[in-house]
Protein backbone atom coordinates (compact mmCIF):
# COMPACT_ATOMS: atom_id res chain seq x y z
CA UNK A 1 0.00 0.00 0.00
CA UNK A 2 3.12 1.92 -0.43
CA UNK A 3 2.65 2.92 -4.17
CA UNK A 4 0.62 6.49 -4.39
CA UNK A 5 -2.32 6.31 -7.42
CA UNK A 6 -2.44 9.37 -8.17
CA UNK A 7 -1.55 8.53 -12.36
CA UNK A 8 -4.93 5.88 -11.49
CA UNK A 9 -7.20 8.35 -9.81
CA UNK A 10 -8.80 10.45 -13.52
CA UNK A 11 -9.53 6.35 -14.45
CA UNK A 12 -10.89 5.42 -10.62
CA UNK A 13 -13.13 9.01 -10.53
CA UNK A 14 -14.26 8.18 -14.38
CA UNK A 15 -14.82 4.28 -13.00
CA UNK A 16 -12.46 3.28 -15.65
CA UNK A 17 -10.79 0.75 -13.25
CA UNK A 18 -11.41 -2.75 -12.09
CA UNK A 19 -12.84 -3.43 -8.96
CA UNK A 20 -9.78 -4.85 -7.78
CA UNK A 21 -8.06 -1.56 -8.53
CA UNK A 22 -10.82 0.90 -7.45
CA UNK A 23 -10.71 -1.23 -3.98
CA UNK A 24 -7.02 -0.44 -3.42
CA UNK A 25 -7.02 3.03 -4.70
CA UNK A 26 -10.20 3.46 -2.11
CA UNK A 27 -7.95 1.65 0.78
CA UNK A 28 -5.06 3.66 -0.71
CA UNK A 29 -7.52 7.14 -0.50
CA UNK A 30 -8.15 6.34 3.12
CA UNK A 31 -4.34 5.97 4.30
CA UNK A 32 -2.81 8.68 2.29
CA UNK A 33 -3.53 12.23 2.74
CA UNK A 34 -1.42 13.05 -0.75
CA UNK A 35 -3.37 10.98 -2.65
CA UNK A 36 -6.66 11.66 -1.22
CA UNK A 37 -5.56 15.71 -1.43
CA UNK A 38 -5.06 15.32 -5.06
CA UNK A 39 -8.09 13.21 -5.78
CA UNK A 40 -10.44 15.86 -4.02
CA UNK A 41 -8.39 18.08 -6.39
CA UNK A 42 -9.20 16.09 -9.73
CA UNK A 43 -12.45 16.00 -8.62
CA UNK A 44 -13.17 19.60 -8.21
CA UNK A 45 -11.56 20.34 -11.51
CA UNK A 46 -13.95 17.49 -13.13
CA UNK A 47 -17.15 19.14 -11.21
CA UNK A 48 -15.73 22.68 -12.55
CA UNK A 49 -15.57 20.94 -15.70
CA UNK A 50 -18.77 19.77 -15.79
CA UNK A 51 -20.14 22.46 -14.28
CA UNK A 52 -18.44 24.57 -16.87
CA UNK A 53 -19.65 22.03 -19.74
CA UNK A 54 -23.37 22.12 -18.44
CA UNK A 55 -22.79 26.16 -18.37
CA UNK A 56 -21.87 25.63 -22.07
CA UNK A 57 -24.90 23.48 -22.86
CA UNK A 58 -27.45 25.67 -21.38
CA UNK A 59 -26.46 28.40 -24.21
CA UNK A 60 -26.18 25.29 -26.91
CA UNK A 61 -28.88 23.77 -25.90
CA UNK A 62 -30.98 27.15 -25.99
CA UNK A 63 -30.50 27.97 -29.72
CA UNK A 64 -31.36 24.66 -30.80
CA UNK A 65 -34.92 24.93 -28.59
CA UNK A 66 -35.21 28.39 -30.25
CA UNK A 67 -34.86 26.72 -33.42
CA UNK A 68 -36.57 24.14 -32.45
CA UNK A 69 -39.37 26.70 -31.48
CA UNK A 70 -39.03 28.38 -34.83
CA UNK A 71 -39.38 25.50 -36.52
CA UNK A 72 -42.53 23.96 -35.08
CA UNK A 73 -43.99 27.19 -34.22
CA UNK A 74 -42.89 30.71 -36.19
CA UNK A 75 -41.78 29.46 -39.71
CA UNK A 76 -45.34 28.03 -40.71
CA UNK A 77 -46.73 30.87 -39.90
CA UNK A 78 -44.45 32.87 -41.82
CA UNK A 79 -44.67 30.90 -44.99
CA UNK A 80 -48.41 31.07 -44.45
CA UNK A 81 -48.17 34.60 -44.30
CA UNK A 82 -45.44 34.86 -46.96
CA UNK A 83 -47.91 32.69 -49.03
CA UNK A 84 -50.83 34.54 -48.20
CA UNK A 85 -49.18 37.74 -49.08
CA UNK A 86 -48.03 36.08 -52.93
CA UNK A 87 -51.52 34.93 -52.97
CA UNK A 88 -52.77 37.81 -52.41
CA UNK A 89 -50.86 40.35 -54.55
CA UNK A 90 -51.26 37.39 -57.49
CA UNK A 91 -55.05 38.12 -57.16
CA UNK A 92 -54.60 41.49 -57.30
CA UNK A 93 -52.39 41.20 -60.12
CA UNK A 94 -55.53 38.83 -62.16
CA UNK A 95 -57.92 41.07 -60.52
CA UNK A 96 -56.11 44.03 -62.39
CA UNK A 97 -55.63 42.03 -65.23
CA UNK A 98 -59.32 40.88 -65.35
CA UNK A 99 -60.28 44.97 -64.95
CA UNK A 100 -57.99 46.20 -67.46
CA UNK A 101 -58.83 43.48 -69.93
CA UNK A 102 -62.23 43.92 -69.21
CA UNK A 103 -62.71 47.78 -68.84
CA UNK A 104 -62.76 49.03 -72.89
CA UNK A 105 -65.87 46.71 -72.65
CA UNK A 106 -68.03 48.09 -69.81
CA UNK A 107 -66.51 51.35 -70.94
CA UNK A 108 -68.08 51.03 -74.16
CA UNK A 109 -70.92 48.85 -72.76
CA UNK A 110 -71.89 51.86 -70.70
CA UNK A 111 -71.18 54.62 -73.57
CA UNK A 112 -73.28 52.93 -75.80
CA UNK A 113 -76.07 52.74 -72.62
CA UNK A 114 -75.57 56.35 -71.67
CA UNK A 115 -75.80 57.27 -75.65
CA UNK A 116 -78.99 55.21 -75.89
CA UNK A 117 -80.56 56.70 -72.69
CA UNK A 118 -79.11 60.00 -74.60
CA UNK A 119 -80.71 59.20 -77.73
CA UNK A 120 -84.08 58.02 -76.29
CA UNK A 121 -84.28 61.11 -74.03
CA UNK A 122 -83.71 63.61 -77.17
CA UNK A 123 -86.39 61.54 -79.22
CA UNK A 124 -88.65 61.93 -76.22
CA UNK A 125 -87.95 65.95 -76.14
CA UNK A 126 -87.94 66.22 -79.52
CA UNK A 127 -91.60 64.74 -79.77
CA UNK A 128 -92.28 66.47 -76.64
CA UNK A 129 -91.05 69.63 -78.32
CA UNK A 130 -93.18 68.80 -81.47
CA UNK A 131 -96.03 67.95 -79.60
CA UNK A 132 -95.90 71.55 -77.94
CA UNK A 133 -95.44 72.79 -81.45
CA UNK A 134 -98.16 71.12 -83.16
CA UNK A 135 -101.71 72.42 -81.37
CA UNK A 136 -103.16 70.06 -83.74
CA UNK A 137 -101.49 67.08 -83.04
CA UNK A 138 -104.57 65.53 -82.23
CA UNK A 139 -106.25 66.00 -85.56
CA UNK A 140 -102.66 65.57 -87.64
CA UNK A 141 -102.80 62.11 -85.09
CA UNK A 142 -106.73 61.75 -86.47
CA UNK A 143 -105.74 62.09 -89.76
CA UNK A 144 -102.43 60.00 -89.68
CA UNK A 145 -105.06 57.23 -88.22
CA UNK A 146 -107.96 57.66 -91.04
CA UNK A 147 -105.01 57.66 -94.01
CA UNK A 148 -103.75 54.13 -91.99
CA UNK A 149 -107.16 52.71 -91.72
CA UNK A 150 -107.72 53.66 -95.26
CA UNK A 151 -104.57 52.25 -96.53
CA UNK A 152 -105.15 48.98 -94.72
CA UNK A 153 -108.60 48.46 -96.15
CA UNK A 154 -106.85 49.43 -99.42
CA UNK A 155 -104.39 46.50 -98.61
CA UNK A 156 -107.29 44.31 -97.78
CA UNK A 157 -109.14 45.03 -101.00
CA UNK A 158 -106.47 44.70 -103.08
CA UNK A 159 -105.65 41.44 -101.23
CA UNK A 160 -109.10 39.97 -101.72
CA UNK A 161 -109.37 40.68 -105.20
CA UNK A 162 -105.95 39.24 -106.17
CA UNK A 163 -106.92 35.87 -104.44
CA UNK A 164 -110.16 35.85 -106.06
CA UNK A 165 -112.66 35.81 -103.30
CA UNK A 166 -113.98 39.04 -104.33
CA UNK A 167 -114.41 37.87 -108.33
CA UNK A 168 -115.83 34.49 -106.94
CA UNK A 169 -118.55 36.73 -104.53
CA UNK A 170 -119.08 38.71 -107.82
CA UNK A 171 -119.23 35.87 -110.44
ZN1 LIG B 1 -0.71 8.19 -1.98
Amino acid sequence: MDEHVQSLLSAYLDQEVSDEEAERIAAHLESCKECREAFDELKAVKNGLFSLYNAFDLPSGFPASVMSRINEADIPPFINRRFAVMAGFLTLVMLSVFVAGTYPVLYTVMKLASLFVMIGMTLLRAAAVVAGALPYLPIIFYAGAVCFIIVALWLLWRLLTATGVKKGELS
